[in-house]
């Protein structure tokens, strides 16, 4: 470590890297470490929060389990323990977590925020700064994830509310919701796994619907419809297997369009391919729906002191409105460049996307590493001096 100025030149605390920077400790920074490590490349993780996993051990409600059958979730090299459920709990998946940063001897530098990122051409190097250091490497692995932000939306009104507004990111447990009547904003799988975690604490859940939406059984045939789904894509056509996911969902689900849940005219596959919006797996909620339990309402026109008014014209009141509004990276806010530069978990493929990514990703790295180590030995401490 040594020390130079910044652009207003203070003195701050510099660092070569040798090997690649990742910045973020969640499943797709661990895994590229990993599979860099497996080829014979350091390099170190910067992550902003105090542990790894941080949106699985930090905004995620308790009840949570992993939306897919664990084979989908493992990072390459290691598996899940075989004593695991087919879907592990979220407490399951961070202790996997951490294992496999133990493996593979991972030690993330925490509390470093990325406030920018930026390639310099003169030296072919990367300047990544956060608010307390500068580092500097040939490589920058950018695995802040798709979810790094809460979207918070702006609903007319909603300053006005007396009640707590919160987003899911910090959403525990129905526990805190007793007996109370909650507006639930988003249908996505978390506004609906809320709704349905609402339910069990005899709160009265009003889950806002304002888009079309697409719910398939989390299961067909005792089979999970992910796998049916990837088996299927391998011999037929997008648009048939689509049609063959809606005809079993209609069937096991019944009319969902009824419900007040309307699907969009594109299937389910065809609509994350093309906009990286999932369906909605279901756990349990849709037969709340049914019972009356979760009630359907249609778009907020506007949040009141005590309640909301619905576009049909309805009024009711509310203790409480959970913003299940989804999440947004936050790359744009302080990336600039683009030589050596990978991004691992983007690819709206959730952790299976992660796997395959950084497994390519080290390959690349590693070729050019090995490389540069040939023709330039001493690289590294010639760049410290
Ligand atoms: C409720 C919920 C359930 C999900 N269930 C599944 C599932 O069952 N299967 C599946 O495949 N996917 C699931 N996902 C998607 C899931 O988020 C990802 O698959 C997985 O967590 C992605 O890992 P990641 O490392 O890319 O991103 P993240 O897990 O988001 O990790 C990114 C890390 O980067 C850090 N970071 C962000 N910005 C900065 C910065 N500027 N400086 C330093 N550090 C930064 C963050 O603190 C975080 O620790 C779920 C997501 C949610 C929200």
């Amino acid at each position: 470590m040594g020390s130079c100025k910044d652009e207003d030149r203070n003195e701050i605390n510099c660092l070569f890297v040798h090997g690649p920077i990742i910045i973020g400790a969640g499943p797709s920074g661990l895994a590229v470490a990993a599979c860099l490590q497996e080829n014979g490349v350091p390099s170190l993780i910067l992550e902003r929060s105090d542990c790894i996993a941080s949106l699985w051990q930090q905004k995620t409600y308790d009840r949570l389990k992993l939306h897919l059958p664990k084979q989908f979730c493992q990072l390459p090299f290691l598996n899940f323990p075989k004593n695991f459920p087919k879907y592990p709990t979220k407490h399951q998946f961070v202790s996997y977590m951490e294992s496999y940063a133990k493996h593979f001897s991972i030690e993330p530098k925490f509390k470093q925020s990325v406030l920018g990122a930026e390639f310099d051409n003169l030296t072919g190097f990367w300047m990544v700064k956060t608010q307390d250091f500068q580092y500097f490497s040939r490589w920058l692995i950018v695995a802040t994830g798709e979810n790094a932000e809460p979207v918070i939306p702006e609903i007319h009104g909603i300053e006005k509310f007396q009640g707590p507004v919160m987003h899911t990111s910090v959403y525990k447990s129905g526990s805190e919701f007793q007996k109370q009547r909650v507006l639930v904003v988003g249908c996505g799988n978390s506004g609906m796994e809320v709704s349905l975690d609402l339910c069990r604490y005899n709160a009265s859940p009003h889950m806002v619907v304002r888009n079309s939406v697409h719910i398939l059984p989390r299961e067909m045939f005792g089979v999970s419809t992910f796998s049916v789904a990837m088996a299927l894509l391998k011999w037929l056509p997008l648009g048939l297997v689509d049609k063959f996911l809606l005809m079993v969902a209609n069937f096991t689900l019944g009319n969902t369009d009824r419900l007040g849940l309307r699907r969009p005219k594109t299937g389910p596959i065809e609509l994350k391919n093309a906009t990286g919006k999932s369906p909605v797996l279901d756990v349990g909620a849709l037969s709340q729906i049914k019972a009356g339990k979760i009630k359907v309402v249609e778009g907020v026109k506007e949040i009141t002191k005590n309640g909301a008014k619905f576009m049909d014209g309805q009024e009711r009141e509310f203790d409480s409105i959970i913003l299940a509004t989804g999440y947004k990276s936050n790359v744009p806010s302080w990336l600039k460049g683009e030589n050596g530069l990978y991004a691992v978990g983007f690819t709206r493929r959730g952790l299976l996307g992660t796997s395959s990514d950084a497994v390519k990703i080290a390959r690349d790295v590693a070729d050019q590493w090995s490389m540069i180590n040939k023709i330039f030995p001493d690289i590294d401490t010639k760049l410290l001096k």
